[in-house]
């Protein structure tokens, strides 16, 4: 790849503003300063450090967010703010995509990337990736809604879910559960609990597949994926 168009897809500013970069003498090439923009670079056997900091070529970006309410999972809205808009432009750069949806309402675990192959295997049906959600419902969960989630509910238009493991953790006026599925329909754990005539009154979700919510993020930060995380995913 040429010279510039790497730095720039690096985030090092457009063409223009690497081309600055360059006939300042900042950018080394093996340790050489190099000015030549169109200069072929691979970066499997060529080092190249701006400011004296090298250039780590990555193509992919895997980020953990704690998404917070009234955000949208999209990529623009033309009213409200999405999880794209909480990102820094280090990371908008990559234009990722969230990996499924979370309601406008919903808290919690986000994968985003813009791994187009790495989110068809998690978002697909065959692949049966579980989700876990902790939510507050409106009124007392009882052992028969284990029972029927483990069976699977008939949700509103007819359709049968797959099974559920449903935890009651506090069963109360608000009774506080932990919820695992297999599937991702359009207000999945929400209908679920319609089909049993309760309410979610709140709800986040933990976990995706092998991937837990780090306790340390802060409702609409996110971090990048470690390498450990990652490997679990592919
Ligand atoms: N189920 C819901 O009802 N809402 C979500 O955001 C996720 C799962």
């Amino acid at each position: 790849m040429r010279l510039d168009k790497l730095l720039s897809n690096m985030g090092f500013g457009s063409r223009k503003e690497v081309r600055i970069l360059l006939k300042k003498g900042t950018v080394r090439l093996n340790a050489e300063p190099i000015k030549d923009a169109t200069a072929h670079i691979n970066l499997e056997y060529d080092e190249v450090t701006v400011l004296g900091e090298r250039v780590v070529y990555k193509e992919f970006i895997y980020l953990m967010m704690n998404k917070p309410q009234g955000v949208l999972s999209a990529t623009e809205d033309r009213k409200d703010r999405t999880v794209i808009d909480l990102l820094d432009a280090e990371n908008r750069r990559f234009e990722p995509f969230p990996v499924g949806r979370l309601d406008k309402d919903t808290e919690g675990f986000l994968l985003l990337t813009n791994d187009g192959k790495l989110t068809h295997n998690l978002l697909s049906p065959k692949k049966g990736v579980s989700k876990t959600y902790f939510a507050h419902i409106d009124g007392i969960v009882t052992n028969d809604d284990i029972e029927r989630f483990a069976e699977g509910v008939t949700l509103e238009d007819g359709y049968l879910t797959k099974p559920g493991k449903l935890v009651i953790l506090k069963s109360a006026d608000v009774s506080e559960i932990e919820l695992t599925i297999t599937e991702g329909k359009f207000h999945q754990v929400k209908r679920m609990f319609e089909a049993v005539n309760k309410k979610v009154i709140y709800l986040k979700r933990l976990s995706m597949g092998p991937l837990a919510l780090d306790e340390n993020l802060i409702l609409g930060s996110y971090r990048e994926l470690t390498k450990e995380e990652l490997k679990l995913l592919t």
